[in-house]
This record gives structure tokens, C-alpha cells and sequence, in this order.
């Protein structure tokens, strides 16, 4: 047990949403490892409030500015420090005090804070994917240059760490993902063609923000996993297979050059995989239900329809071709899952659109960082001009 003073301090980016309140949850078991230092919402002022009086973290980010007045005025006096706007998400990274920082925030808006964390030289738990598909290369070239480990959130991704535990010196042959399919599994073109938001939000096994549910639902959050799996573990594109598993139970798998796999198990809880990477090395005890083999007589597997769910096929398009053509993909598809969202498209169009904007926006094999955002804003405006 850690000593007061030993405490991991935390940040976690995001602690309104779906892994953030779920982090807090596993925290809130563990007071004598974790303390939060850091704490940041968009627009759910209420509930920021509500975590920083409880968890009394030093600092918290409003990125909303119309918020400040009201978050302000309802933390200062328990002397806790408020900022907003999003540069103070990124600016408040480069205090010294952190030990680790928990990106849960949705999609690009993760990317200039995980890299500020990274030249501060804190343990990223990394559950913001889109981070690592929009800027792969530079995300795992700062983290070395910084000797910065980024621990995976994401079920399938600490699914293999945790079966490569005492296996590093062992080469990979494959990663094997799973995807539980989503709410269409099965569903032909025809009639995805008339799905609506509500069925796309209704995923079979996970309860999760809106932009992962309809990715799941899409197979696009599989596309953005193989993507993020390149750049977290250094495998080739031809190294990581996708396998349908709709019962998840079993998280990912690892395949040796022996031809051995190890499968990592349990029950679809993603506290466990925040767990894991808040209290890497070691394992935290719970008492969260157990998995129960007579309960789960079949485990079944099958192969992703990639014809019906073409975003996955445009992932790995995108990762081969590398590049600016991930942030691309990314950019496109938040722009087409916040326009399904609106009932702007159909299901069916945001492949679509993220297709076009494959074909239509200037490739670049070297990218930098102004780079990756310039791309992430023309892809968003040619995004937006294909569906209006
Ligand atoms: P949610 O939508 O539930 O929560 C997102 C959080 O980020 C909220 O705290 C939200 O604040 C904040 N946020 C959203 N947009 C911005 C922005 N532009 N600037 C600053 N803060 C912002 O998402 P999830 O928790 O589901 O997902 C978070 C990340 O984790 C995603 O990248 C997702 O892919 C990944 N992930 C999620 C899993 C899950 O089970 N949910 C599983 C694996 C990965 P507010 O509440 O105020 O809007
Ligand atoms: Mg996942």
C-alpha cells in the first residue's frame, strides 16, 4: 500500500463522460493509491462540479467558456482552481505534479493535450484512440523521445498488453481483435439503409458515449482499434486481424511464432481495462461480478462483413496508406457521425463521405503537426460541403 504522499495523482480528460465517471468509480475504490489532481468537462458544468467537491481535485477545465462563471463560483470557495477554454486543458498538462493522465475526452479534441502530457513526461492511460489515429507516428515518437509509457484503456488494447506481459522479448506473429459486431451485425445494405440513430445508440454489450456507439455500430471504432493497435504495439498493417466475437467475452488475443495464442477474458466492464492501466503493474482487487462459464455455453466467432461495413475497409485503407490519410479518416467520419447524429445523413452515407474525403484531400507522406491540423480542418469543411 502506498504511503499518503505516494499517491498516483491523476488527470483525467473527459471525467464527465463515460470512462471518466467509470474512472472515478474505480478512484473512489482505491483512495489509498490514487489521488485526482486534475479534472475536465466540456459542458456538463453540473456534474464537474458535483466530482470536484467530492474528489477535491487541485485544478478543473471548463472548456466551454459560457460555463466558467457558474463552475467558478461553486469551487472557488472550496479552493479549487477553475480555467476554461480548451488551450487550458493542454496548458494544465505541463504541471509537474502528475503522474498519470487519463485521456477520455471523444475524438481530435484529445490530440494537443496528450501531446502536451507527453513532453511533461507523465504516464499516459490512453483511451482518447483518436489521438493515435489521427498522429500515430508523432504520438509514439514523442512518447519515446520523453520515455513516456502510454498504457491502452480500450478493452481490446489492454486485452493484449496484458497477454504480452512477460512475453516482450517474444516477436508477434498477429494481434487478433475482436468486435462484438454491434447492434447490425448481420444486416445487409438494404437495410442499413434505413437504420435510425435511436437502433445505432443501442449497442448489444457496452454502455458508452454516443461517438464510440455509432462507430461500434458503423465498425468504424474496429477501423480506428486496428490503427491504434499498429502505433501501440509496432506491428505491420498485415499483422493485425479482425475477428466478429458478439458475446465479448473474450477481449483480444495475441498469436506467438509458435503458433500459440493468448486470449485475455471476462466480463464486458470497461472499469476493468481503467483499472488495469491506472494501477499498472499491478492488479487492484474488486468485487465486481465474476465471469461464469456455465452462463456462456457458446463463444462464437465469425468474419466482419467488410462489403456492408466498408468503414472498416477504409481504416485499413487509410493506415496503409498512411501519412495525413488517418487524421482524413478520422476527421471525416466525427463530421459524419455528428451529421448521422443530427439526421443530416443516412447510416449508409458516412462511409460515403469519408470515402470522398479520401480520394478528394491533398495526400501528404510526412506530415508534422501543423500538418495533421490543417488536414483535420480541411477535411472537416469538405466533410461538411459534401453533405450540405
Ligand atoms: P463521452 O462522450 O461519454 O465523454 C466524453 C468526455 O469528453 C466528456 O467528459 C466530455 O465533456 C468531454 N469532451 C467532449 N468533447 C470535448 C471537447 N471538444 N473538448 C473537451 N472535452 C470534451 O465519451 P466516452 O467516455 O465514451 O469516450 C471517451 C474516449 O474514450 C473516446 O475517444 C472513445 O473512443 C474512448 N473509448 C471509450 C470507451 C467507452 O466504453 N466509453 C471504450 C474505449 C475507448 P461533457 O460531458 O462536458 O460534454
Ligand atoms: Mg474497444
Amino acid at each position: 500500500m502506498k504511503e499518503e504522499n505516494q499517491k498516483k495523482k491523476i488527470a483525467i480528460l473527459g471525467s464527465t463522460g463515460s470512462i471518466g465517471t467509470q474512472a472515478l468509480e474505480v478512484i473512489s475504490l482505491h483512495p489509498e493509491v490514487f489521488e485526482v489532481e486534475v479534472l475536465t468537462a466540456h459542458n456538463n458544468a453540473e456534474l464537474l462540479v458535483a466530482q470536484a467537491a467530492e474528489f477535491r481535485p487541485g485544478s478543473v477545465v471548463i472548456a466551454n467558456e459560457q460555463l466558467y462563471d457558474k463552475v467558478f463560483a461553486a469551487l472557488d470557495p472550496l479552493g479549487i482552481k477553475v480555467y476554461t477554454g480548451h488551450h487550458a486543458i493542454a496548458q494544465l498538462m505541463q504541471q509537474d505534479q502528475l503522474d498519470i493522465v487519463l485521456t477520455a475526452m471523444v475524438g481530435y479534441s484529445g490530440l494537443l493535450p496528450t501531446i502536451e502530457a507527453i513532453k511533461a513526461g507523465h504516464t499516459i492511460a490512453l483511451a482518447n484512440k483518436e489521438t493515435l489515429v489521427v498522429a500515430g507516428a508523432l504520438i509514439t515518437q514523442l512518447a519515446k523521445k520523453h520515455g513516456v509509457n502510454i498504457y491502452p484503456v480500450d478493452s481490446e488494447h489492454s486485452a493484449i498488453f496484458q497477454c504480452l506481459a512477460g512475453e516482450w522479448q517474444n516477436p508477434i506473429e498477429k494481434l487478433i481483435l475482436t468486435a462484438s459486431g454491434g447492434p447490425f451485425r448481420g444486416k445487409k445494405r438494404d437495410e442499413l439503409a434505413q437504420v435510425t440513430k435511436l437502433q445505432a445508440l443501442k449497442h448489444p454489450n457496452w454502455s458508452m458515449g454516443a461517438k464510440i456507439t455509432i462507430d461500434s455500430a458503423s465498425l468504424m471504432n474496429k477501423g480506428l482499434e486496428v490503427i491504434e493497435a499498429k502505433w501501440l504495439f509496432a506491428v505491420k498493417e498485415e499483422q493485425i486481424q479482425v475477428i466478429v466475437h458478439p458475446q465479448s467475452i473474450i477481449h483480444s488475443m495475441v498469436q506467438f511464432q509458435d503458433g500459440s495464442i493468448k486470449a485475455q477474458m471476462g466480463l464486458p466492464d470497461m472499469k476493468l481495462p481503467i483499472q488495469y492501466a491506472l494501477g499498472y503493474p499491478g492488479r487492484l482487487n474488486n468485487d465486481y461480478p465474476r465471469f461464469d462459464f456455465s452462463k456462456y455455453p457458446s463463444l462464437t466467432f465469425e468474419e466482419p462483413d467488410i462489403s456492408t461495413f466498408r468503414n472498416l475497409d477504409l481504416a485499413y485503407s487509410a493506415m496503409k496508406k498512411a501519412g495525413n490519410m488517418p487524421c482524413v479518416l478520422n476527421a471525416a467520419n466525427e463530421i459524419a457521425v455528428e451529421c448521422f447524429l443530427k439526421d443530416k445523413i443516412g447510416f449508409l452515407e458516412m462511409s460515403e463521405v469519408i470515402e470522398e474525403c479520401m480520394d478528394r484531400i491533398a495526400f501528404i507522406s510526412d506530415p508534422d503537426l501543423e500538418t495533421y491540423i490543417q488536414t483535420d480542418q480541411d477535411t472537416r469543411i469538405k466533410a461538411l460541403e459534401l453533405i450540405a
